[in-house]
């Protein structure tokens, strides 16, 4: 079976269903923390963290992974 059929990103260690960047709350959408935060828009604002759908995934899905 293809990493393809099973990856998304709601089952992924790095899948944070918590807020999305202090906008309004997407219920089919998360924040992927596998990297640090990116762009920040303005030089005294916070970075920000990728936004990805429940659905989607990437190459570096993974789970079993606890993260603390
Ligand atoms: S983008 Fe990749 S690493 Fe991030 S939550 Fe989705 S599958 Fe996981």
């Amino acid at each position: 079976m293809s990493v393809h059929s099973e990856a998304a990103c709601k089952k992924c260690t790095y899948f944070d269903d918590h807020a999305a960047n202090g906008q309004h709350a997407d219920a089919e959408a998360g924040l992927c923390r596998f990297n640090p935060p990116v762009t920040q828009p303005e030089p005294d604002s916070h970075g920000l963290w990728p936004i990805v759908a429940k659905s989607d995934w990437c190459g570096h899905f993974e789970t079993g992974t606890t993260v603390n």
